[in-house]
């Protein structure tokens, strides 16, 4: 199940050159050619799917797996401290490729890396609506 014109199908397949990482039955897993730090992997299902609402829940859990075997591998060779696994859905969240993917980046003390500036509620009742009316969306 790939898309000729995908950008990561086409890596997946060879037809464009990549670090490799790791690769299994069901995940490829590659260096990102503009990291945030060295060792900043992707790691793609072989299968084309756009986002996380998309995927096969049993095939997102094969990559959890080859997550678990990659991450402590990356830590060791870049004496990372800790990492993200971060993965964007959509154009406004960042993503560029549309080809699920997960990053794993690998973090250190002080490195200066930002993910989010935390913008509290307005006070606490806005946050139990909040609350509320996303448990009455979920099915
Ligand atoms: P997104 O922004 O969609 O979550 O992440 C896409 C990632 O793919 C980016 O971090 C970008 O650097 C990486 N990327 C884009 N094109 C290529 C490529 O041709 N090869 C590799 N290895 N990474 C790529
Ligand atoms: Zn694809």
């Amino acid at each position: 199940m790939q898309e000729k014109d995908c950008l990561f199908c086409r890596i997946i397949r060879g037809e464009i050159p990549s670090s490799k990482i790791y690769e299994d039955e069901y995940v490829y897993a590659f260096l990102d050619i503009a990291p945030s730090f060295a060792g900043h992997t992707l790691v793609v299902p072989k299968n084309h799917y756009k986002n996380i609402l998309d995927i096969d829940a049993g095939e997102a859990g094969h990559i959890f797996a080859a997550i678990q075997k990659i991450a402590p591998a990356i830590i060791k060779v870049t004496g990372a401290e800790g990492f993200h696994v971060l993965q964007n859905n959509n154009e406004a969240a960042g993503q560029t490729v549309f080809h699920i993917h997960f990053h794993i980046i690998p973090r250190k003390t002080g490195d200066g890396m930002t993910l989010w500036t935390p913008t509290p509620y307005e006070n606490m009742e806005k946050m139990l609506e909040t609350a509320q009316k996303i448990r009455a969306e979920i099915q």
